[in-house]
């Protein structure tokens, strides 16, 4: 039961700059719980598809409800950006930093993979204005490495974090996955120690998801995977949480840990629902109220580009109440949550109005919060956060 209704919506309040998107969908090999948008291309990723990149910044750089955008920040994600060369990917990332009207000192991040890096490569990228670099490490197990088909290695992985440091990255994530299959309590403790020994400036640790359609799933429902049970993983999460609050690095998202001010300033625009641009293959811009979703397969999004049609499959203009939802429930994602103020100023509403009962009831049994006029999830709310926010979608 929803309590007052959404009396307006102000996208222009929201005065931050926005985020800028780069999807490339191509990886070495395809891992077997994978769920992204990417395919197989070995260490030859199609030309043509960066040059179409390349075309539709051009276009929508001059597109009027761009034009006068302010970008903050650039992602280049996937898939895995570094199987394309250093010049390439260079080329292209300079290009859009020159395009589109960015602020003096962008935040730019490139997602790697640790054997599709090497010196030269990151060199050229630095150049090219990237800041900040995300390695897929996963794991420092070449086991459950294995067991997950990523095609690197631990040495790879260790090799891959000495030549950023060498090409001049101060600013370094790595991703690591927990709950693995064979994973034990030991070998997580193993890939923690060794991944703070690399000083990282920012953690991103994800539970493994099985997710529908992955060759995961179908082992899943065959009895094949023997994955860690929910006390273990909790576990996991436990020990890992602590040693990395003690080592600097406090959680500032549900899954994201840094050092301070190294926080992701491009995902943190979208946990505040801010305007993003997406370009390439299945990537998504939300503007304003509205919300464009891109064609998936990349030969088809080239082939549009080249023949000058626009590569959109879904198009929405987002009601102001499923607006206001939505921020409430990105933002419960932070730990330090959102300004009760500032929802009122977007919305003309308070989550406490909005949601009535339901608010109280979640505020009665300690899972949410509202201190300092910020609206968080408390620490009681976090290890069952979906559950929280599944009451407030
Ligand atoms: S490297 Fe990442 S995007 Fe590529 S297949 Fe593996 S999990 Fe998917």
């Amino acid at each position: 039961m929803r309590g007052h209704p959404v009396t307006a919506m102000h996208p222009d309040h929201y005065e931050s700059p926005a985020g800028l998107y780069l999807h490339i969908p191509f990886c070495v090999a395809k891992c077997g719980y994978c769920a992204f948008t990417s395919y197989p291309c070995g260490n030859a990723p199609p030309p043509d598809y960066l040059v179409a990149l390349r075309q539709q910044a051009e276009r929508l750089a001059r597109h009027p409800m761009v034009r006068e955008q302010r970008f903050a920040t650039l992602f280049v994600g996937g898939g895995t950006p570094t199987v394309y060369g250093g010049a390439e990917l260079g080329g292209l990332i300079r290009e859009c930093l020159t395009l589109f009207n960015f602020d003096p000192e962008p935040e730019v991040t490139v997602e790697a993979n640790p054997n599709s890096v090497e010196l030269a490569k990151l060199a050229a990228l630095r150049e090219a204005g990237v800041n900040r670099l995300s390695i897929g490490v996963q794991s420092f197990s070449d086991r459950l490495l294995r067991g997950i088909d990523r095609s690197h290695s631990r040495a790879e992985a260790l090799a891959a974090v000495a030549a950023a440091r060498s090409a001049g990255f101060a600013n370094l994530n790595l991703d690591l996955i927990y709950g693995l299959p064979e994973q034990s309590l030991a070998d997580w403790r193993e890939t923690i120690a060794v991944a703070l020994a690399q000083n990282p400036e920012h953690l991103a640790l994800y539970g493994l998801s099985v997710e529908e359609g992955t060759p995961f799933h179908r082992r899943s429902e065959q009895g094949g995977l023997a994955l860690p049970d929910e006390e273990t993983v909790q576990e996991m999460e436990d020990f890992a949480y602590g040693q990395l609050a003690t080592a600097g690095l406090p959680r500032y998202e549900i899954s994201n840990f840094a050092r301070a001010g190294r926080s992701s300033r491009h995902n943190e625009n979208y946990w505040h629902n801010g305007n993003y641009l997406g370009l390439g293959a299945a990537a998504v811009s939300c503007l304003g109220h509205l919300r464009f979703r891109q064609v998936p397969e990349p030969e088809r999004f080239v082939r549009l580009i080249n023949d000058g049609a626009p590569p959109f499959i879904e198009m929405e203009a987002l009601p102001p109440a499923a607006a206001f939802r939505e921020t409430v429930i990105m933002a419960l994602r932070m730990l330090e949550g959102i300004a009760v103020a500032e929802l009122a100023a977007r919305f003309g509403v308070t989550p406490q109005d909005y949601y009535g009962k339901t608010f109280v009831r979640l505020q009665a049994q300690g899972l949410l919060a509202v201190e300092d006029g910020f609206l968080r999830l408390t620490a009681r709310a976090l290890p069952v956060a979906n559950q929280v926010l599944a009451e407030l979608v």
